[in-house]
């Protein structure tokens, strides 16, 4: 852990408009814990396709029993798969002044249909000015990311994520929020993340280098409290729109 005192401030949202936004980084470095916070800071939605394969997989869908073998092993979801369903997600109402993208895109592929779509679907300033797309990437060394993956647990009703080493619930399995039994994924073991660092580091590394490439991108240190992380993201978003992103 760092020594980095800055406090997490809630941001707010009236004079700042975050626009599309994509969580970047490894299994496990706190994607959809980082993606809470900016939801409820910045009252955007996230955009999960972990969430929604899953969702479907509870659903017993076509499209989950397509989905449970390959993210059980740890392996990516083809292509069009996810491109369709955040093109679908896409078309809903509550977009309009921004939302997270968390686990999207995941392969070069993807990242340039979401180029593309993003020309025809676009988040804009008052006075027309189109937001693009920003590109934040959380890192956290790998021994801990393992740590963090093996110790989740995950309320299936309100999604709340919890670490039974670093932030338990206060009675042992159930959800503080809604007292439901929490879950603990079926794709969160050391086999499965073994494969999904694979496909990370084969796969969605290249995703990182295109979006730095463009330059509307930012690393930021997941190794430290959650607040601060938080806190270090919304800086970087501030900079980025400020530098005209
Ligand atoms: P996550 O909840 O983001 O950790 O995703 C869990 C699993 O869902 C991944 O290991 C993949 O099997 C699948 N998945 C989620 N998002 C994508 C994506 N963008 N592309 C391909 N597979 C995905």
């Amino acid at each position: 852990m760092t020594s980095e005192s800055a406090a997490h401030t809630p941001a707010l949202a009236d004079d700042f408009l975050p626009g599309p936004v994509l969580l970047l980084g490894a299994p496990g470095v706190g994607k959809g814990t980082q993606a809470q916070s900016l939801m409820a800071d910045y009252r955007i939605p996230q955009i999960s396709t972990g969430d929604i394969l899953r969702d479907n997989i509870a659903r017993g869908t076509e499209l989950g029993k397509a989905a449970k073998g390959l993210m059980d092993q740890g392996q990516l979801v083809p292509d069009e798969i996810v491109n369709d369903m955040v093109g679908a997600r896409l078309t809903q109402p509550d977009v309009e002044h921004g939302y997270i993208l968390d686990g999207y895109p995941r392969t070069l592929g993807q990242a340039e249909w979401l180029d593309a779509h993003l020309s025809s679907t676009a988040v804009e300033r008052p006075g027309g000015e189109v937001l693009p797309l920003v590109a934040i990437n959380i890192r956290v060394d790998e021994q801990e990311l393992l740590r963090r993956i093996t110790g989740r647990r995950i309320c299936p009703v309100c999604k709340h994520i919890y670490n039974i080493y670093s932030k338990p619930p206060k009675r042992e399995g159930v959800c503080d929020f809604d007292g439901s039994q929490l879950q603990h994924r079926s794709d969160d073991t050391e086999a499965a993340f073994t494969e999904r660092m694979k496909a990370y580091n084969s796969l969605t590394a290249p995703v990182i280098e295109h979006y730095c490439r463009q330059g509307r991108f930012r690393d930021v240190d997941g190794d430290q409290p959650v607040e601060q992380v938080t806190a270090a993201i919304e800086s970087a978003l501030k900079e980025l729109r400020q530098a005209g992103a």
